[in-house]
C-alpha cells in the first residue's frame, strides 16, 4: 500500500480514475493545506476516484497515541506510534505572535548522545521515512482544524539529528515547500543540526532559502565536547567553514542553550563573540527544561537576559526564547523516554 506522500502513485491513480487536474488539486489542498480528514478529502473526488484511492492508499503512517496540552502556554505534545511500534514525539506551539509551529522528529532515538537531551539517552533505533516525518505535520493540521489554525512553521528539532537522515529529510523538505503540497516558504522551515560540516554544505546547496539552525551551545571546544560528543568529530574550527558558507544565504540561526555554570560565564560570552566574528547569524538564547535523570541546571532568566544583552551590544541579532510547554515535558524526548521506562518497568 502507498501513502498520500507517494506522488507518483497518486498521479497514477488520478489518471486511472480520470480525476481532472483541478479535482486533484482540491483533494491535495484538503489533505495538506486545509487539515481535512481523509474521509472529508475523499468527498471532493468523483465516486470511482474515491473507491480507487480508498483501496490503494493508506491515509496515515502514524497512530496518535497521546496528546498532552499545556495548561500554561498553549503547547501540545503529541506522541505517535510508528507501524513497527516505535514512539516518537512532536510538539505543537501556539505562540502569542500567532504563527502556529510544529517541532517534528526525524529519527527514532538519536545517535548523538548530547548530555542535556532526553532523546540522547535512549540511543538510536532507526531513521524515520519521509512519510513518517510528514505525517506528523498532516495529523497536527487535522487536530488544529477545530481551532481554525494551520501549521505555519515546521522545525526539525524533535527527536533525532536530521542531517544524519539526509535523504528522507531532504524528501520531506521538498514536500513541505512544494506549491502543490504544503506550500511553506523556505523561511517557514527550519532544520536544526549539531553541526556536521559536509551535510550542512549539502543542505545549503540544495535548499538555499530554507533555514538552518546550528546547535552551537558553546564556542569553547572542551565545553562543547562535554555537551555534545559529536563535537570531537567535528571541532569548532572545522564547523566554522560550513557556518560561513551557510550564512552566506542569510538563513542561519545559532541555537545556544544556557546551562548554569557550564556555558554562561564571561569567558563563554567572549569565546562566542570571537568565534562568530562577523558571520551574519541570528542567535537564539534558549532556556533549559530540567528533567529527572539529568543533573544539568538551566541559567536563570536574569542570566539569560544579561547574556543576550551583551550579545546585542556586540552587534548580534539576538532573541531570548521563552520556554513553552514546561508543564508537559516539552524538552525533546522526555515524554517518550518516560513512557518507555513505564513500559519496561523502570519508571
Ligand atoms: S539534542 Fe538533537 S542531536 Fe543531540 S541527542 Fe538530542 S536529538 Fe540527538
Amino acid at each position: 500500500m502507498s501513502t498520500i506522500y507517494d506522488i507518483d502513485k497518486m498521479e497514477t491513480l488520478r489518471r486511472q480514475a480520470a480525476v481532472q487536474p483541478h479535482g486533484m488539486k482540491r483533494f491535495r489542498n484538503a489533505l495538506f493545506k486545509n487539515g481535512q480528514s481523509w474521509d472529508a478529502a475523499l468527498e471532493v473526488l468523483p465516486e470511482e476516484g474515491r473507491a480507487l484511492f480508498s483501496e490503494q492508499i493508506v491515509p496515515e503512517c502514524l497512530e496518535l497515541r497521546e496528546r498532552h496540552d499545556s495548561a500554561v502556554d498553549g503547547a501540545s505534545k503529541l506522541i505517535f506510534q510508528t507501524k513497527d511500534g516505535h514512539l516518537i514525539e512532536s510538539v505543537v506551539l501556539r505562540p502569542r505572535t500567532g504563527r502556529t509551529s510544529i517541532c517534528i522528529s526525524s529519527q527514532v532515538g538519536c545517535a548523538c548522545y548530547c548530555s542535556f537531551c532526553a532523546t540522547g539517552k535512549m540511543g538510536f533505533t532507526r531513521n524515520l521515512a519521509s512519510a513518517e516525518i510528514l505525517d506528523q505535520v498532516t495529523q497536527a493540521n487535522r487536530l488544529l482544524k477545530s481551532e481554525g489554525r494551520v501549521i505555519r512553521n515546521v522545525v526539525f528539532m524533535g527527536m533525532g539529528e536530521p542531517l544524519l537522515n539526509l535523504n528522507e529529510v531532504f524528501a520531506s523538505v521538498d514536500f513541505l515547500t512544494a506549491v502543490p503540497f504544503f506550500n511553506l516558504s523556505g523561511a517557514r522551515v527550519t532544520v536544526s543540526t549539531v553541526g556536521i560540516p559536509d551535510a550542512m554544505a549539502c543542505f545549503t546547496g540544495r535548499f538555499p532559502s530554507v533555514r538552518l539552525a546550528l546547535s552551537l551551545h558553546s564556542a569553547r571546544q572542551e565545553v562543547r565536547e562535554r555537551l555534545m560528543p559529536q563535537a570531537r568529530r567535528f571541532p569548532l574550527d572545522m564547523l566554522r567553514g560550513a557556518l560561513v558558507n551557510a550564512a552566506g544565504n542569510g538563513t542561519v540561526m545559532i541555537e545556544y542553550l544556557m546551562l548554569l555554570g557550564v556555558n554562561d560565564g564571561p569567558e563563554d560570552l567572549a569565546a562566542l563573540v570571537e568565534y562568530l566574528g562577523d558571520i551574519p547569524v541570528h542567535i537564539n538564547i534558549i532556556p533549559f527544561n530540567e528533567y529527572a535523570g539529568c543533573s544539568l541546571q538551566g541559567t536563570p532568566q536574569s542570566g539569560r537576559e544579561h547574556f543576550a544583552n551583551e550579545l546585542k551590544a556586540a552587534g548580534f541579532d539576538t532573541t531570548l526564547r521563552y520556554s513553552l510547554g514546561s508543564d508537559i515535558a516539552a524538552a525533546c524526548g522526555q515524554l517518550v523516554k518516560h513512557k518507555k521506562e513505564q513500559m519496561h518497568g523502570t519508571g
